[in-house]
């Protein structure tokens, strides 16, 4: 069996496209979607991954500010531009990239954001809501690994096993209260887990969001299984590639998501998603 795969990017562009419209549609009754991105320091990826989010704003019509800040930037300065971006009519998701420098608690970061312009998800009220099953912000990457699904016809998964590999608050957790949600059966997965090849040859639909190289390979997938894979990592060559060993798996699997081009596009596909959603709970 050769997998089919789930583009990433074809899913992406049909959702902003979506995205697009219905900003249209807002900014007609004179509310123009806005996100602020927080960037302190000069991390070469994060300049990447803000530089990527505002030209996706951009691109569906959103009104988007990029606040760029010296490493040397205090927690309490953060702090306070946060409560500014807070109180900004203009502004309807704050975004701030991490990791922070060092000196700056992340933690304390994020729980400033309020609740309801957390489009990124990952406030404790965003988690608790996905907890509970109450309105809130998804978790980008997860949501989008949702959507991938759903976009393969699997929006119920009643009868269906899910294996999660990983538990980090950003993808692994939110991943399986999504899965959860949608009513699978979810196991999940980390580096604890004694035999992981047992489980995942049970599974139905894999999503492996480690951070390794070949942590999942063709021996311990199910033939016909959803394979979604969310790392990012660099070969020997330095060219990127997921959690799974793709060649393999996707002689096995029936569907699978490739890297890159897969879950990377969906993740601020997931986000713009999140602030527009932001600005409609707004709508005059
Ligand atoms: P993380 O915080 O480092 O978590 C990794 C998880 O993998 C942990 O729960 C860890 O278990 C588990 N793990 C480590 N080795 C394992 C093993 N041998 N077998 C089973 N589980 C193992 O990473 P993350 O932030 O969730 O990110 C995971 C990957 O996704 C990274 O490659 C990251 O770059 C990528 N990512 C991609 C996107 C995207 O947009 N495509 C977004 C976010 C993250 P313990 O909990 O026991 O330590």
């Amino acid at each position: 069996m050769t997998a089919q795969l789930i583009d990433g990017n074809a899913l992406s562009r049909q959702l902003r496209q979506q995205v697009r419209e219905r900003t249209t549609a807002l900014k007609e009754r004179g509310l123009t979607p806005g996100l602020a991105v927080v960037l302190v320091g000069d991390n070469p990826a994060s300049q990447v991954y803000v530089r990527n989010k505002v030209k996706a704003c951009e691109e569906v019509g959103f009104h988007s500010v990029l606040e760029r800040y010296d490493a040397t930037l205090t927690e309490a300065e953060l702090l306070a531009r946060i409560e500014a971006l807070n109180q900004d009519p203009a502004i309807h998701g704050i975004l701030v990239q991490l990791p922070l420098p060092a000196h700056i608690d992340d933690k304390k970061v994020i729980e400033a954001i309020s609740p309801a312009k957390d489009v990124d998800g990952f406030h404790v009220a965003s988690a608790g809501a996905l907890l509970v099953g109450e309105a809130g912000f998804k978790a980008c990457t997860p949501y989008g690994c949702m959507k991938m699904l759903e976009s393969i016809g699997l929006k119920d998964l009643r009868g269906k096993h899910a294996v999660v590999i990983g538990r980090s608050n950003i993808v692994g957790k939110p991943m399986a209260l999504m899965l959860l949600a949608a009513n699978a059966t979810v196991t999940v997965c980390h580096s604890g887990t004694a035999d992981l090849a047992a489980m995942t040859r049970q599974a139905d639909i894999v999503v492996a969001a480690v951070g390794k190289r070949n942590v999942l390979t063709a021996d311990m997938v199910k033939p016909g299984a959803v394979v979604i894979d969310v790392g990012m990592n660099r070969n020997a060559e330095g060219k990127l590639c997921g959690d799974v060993d793709f060649e393999g798996v996707r002689e096995v699997a029936g569907w699978i998501t490739p890297v890159p081009g897969g879950v990377g596009p969906m993740t601020i596909t997931m986000l713009l998603v999140n602030t527009l959603e932001a600005a409609e709970r707004l709508r005059p």
